[in-house]
């Protein structure tokens, strides 16, 4: 489980005794202290449980681990083969939602193999010969031990994609096709995103029954309690603005930069500064990142600088501070950001360091948050200044 947990948002007057859960999973919850289901179980759990589809709208944070969790658990037994299909964005969320399934599964014996990239092949094997009920999977890894004949998905009764549109991100639509198809059609499937892109759309008209959408993201996307600020500045002032808006923090703080170099030395530059600070990239080692995530989680670094790719999908409670070197691809991937920040009841900020360059960005961000960001100063970097033609003189003028 995740370290600290996340104040959750619960619906007063539900308990998890009013579904149809079984003492074993029950005894699960009881263990982990979940007392009261968050909006996302108390939408998703009965229609699971009653055998529909189900499309769930939900942020990251909002509790969907044990909304699809608790229902596979409660309809699987162990010994019968595979069950039940997991497919999650990245090996940190894969990591997280085994943890889940483990405690979900425990007193009923259910087995939950993990198979993910980046790790050795070989104990994956093992672990596939001793009956797992419930696969949790990246997509690549998946179709590697399809391809090889070590996994038997032939009799699967449950599929949930967790974070489509992060898979998306991720270029894992074809993956997702492939697996799609190697699946038997009579089954129940259950699919989660933080917001609905028409790719996303057109894999549940295709590969989805009749389904019922459960839609909790709030409006603009992203979650209420977050300040949105916007620190404009001179491209060349951008590091300085990072190192000035990371020096007045206190709390736990994710960086987002787009490039390994970048990444590398805002770490090495905050060390120097006296933070203790950790990174994540796509040439650190599995080992490696599951370290830093740990040390992250556990207070141990107070900050985590991160490329956007290894960000995606990590789980850590109680971000209070995201920081954006660039300002994200898409909307999307902002909305993402965010959700990282202001989980569940919890109070985030989300900084972004932007130039003129990122004006039509931040249009389109502040168009779908329905608002707009909070322009800030930052003690010791000049605002951005735009200088007018000749004629006029040199006029500052803001950007936006
Ligand atoms: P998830 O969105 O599944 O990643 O869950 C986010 C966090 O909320 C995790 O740290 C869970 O431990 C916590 N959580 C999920 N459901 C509940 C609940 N019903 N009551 C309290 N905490 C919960």
């Amino acid at each position: 489980m995740t370290d600290q947990s996340i104040p959750q948002q619960q619906v007063d007057g539900l308990d998890f005794g009013s579904f149809a859960l079984g003492p074993a999973v029950l005894e699960a919850l009881d263990e982990l202290g979940f007392t009261h289901p968050t909006p996302i179980q108390a939408a998703v759990i009965p229609e699971a449980l009653a055998g529909r589809d189900v499309i769930g709208l939900a942020q990251t944070g909002s509790g969907k681990t044990a909304a699809f969790g608790l229902p596979l658990a409660e309809r699987h037994q162990h010994g019968k083969g595979v069950r039940g299909l997991i497919l999650s964005p990245t090996r940190e969320i894969a990591m997280q939602t085994k943890k889940f399934l483990d405690v979900f599964g425990r007193s009923h014996h259910l087995r939950t193999v993990l198979l993910i990239g980046g790790v050795r092949i070989g104990p994956q094997f093992d672990a596939l010969k001793r009956h797992p009920d419930l696969v949790v999977a990246t997509p690549g890894r998946l179709l590697d031990h399809l391809e090889r004949g070590t996994v038997r998905l032939d009799k699967l009764e449950d599929l949930v994609i967790d974070e489509a549109d992060h898979m998306l991100d991720l270029g894992f639509l074809p993956q997702i096709r492939r697996v799609l198809q190697a699946l038997p059609r009579e089954r129940r499937t259950m699919m989660f995103s933080a917001t609905m892109p028409s790719q996303v759309a057109g894999l549940t008209r295709q590969f989805m029954r009749d389904p019922v959408t459960i839609d909790l993201t709030p409006e603009g996307g992203a979650a209420e309690g977050i300040e949105h600020e916007l620190c404009l500045v001179e491209e060349k002032d951008k590091k300085r603005c990072l190192i000035a808006l990371l020096a007045n923090d206190e709390g736990s703080t994710l960086v987002f930069l787009r490039r390994k170099i970048d990444a590398e030395w805002a770490c090495r530059q905050l060390e120097v500064e006296g933070h203790p600070v950790e990174r994540i990239h796509s040439d650190r080692t599995q080992a490696q990142r599951t370290q830093a995530l740990q040390g992250f989680r556990e207070g141990e670094h107070r900050v985590l600088v991160a490329t956007d790719v290894a960000a995606r999908g990590i789980d850590i409670p109680r971000i209070e501070h995201i920081i954006n070197f660039n300002p994200p691809e898409t909307v999307e991937d902002y909305i993402h950001r965010a959700g990282r920040t202001a989980r569940g009841k919890l109070l985030g900020r989300v900084s972004t360091i932007a130039t003129w360059r990122d004006r039509e960005m931040i249009r389109r961000i502040e168009a779908a948050l329905g608002r707009k960001m909070t322009r800030k100063e930052v003690e010791g970097v000049p605002p951005y200044v735009e200088l007018a033609g000749p004629r006029r003189g040199r006029i500052r003028r803001r950007l936006l």
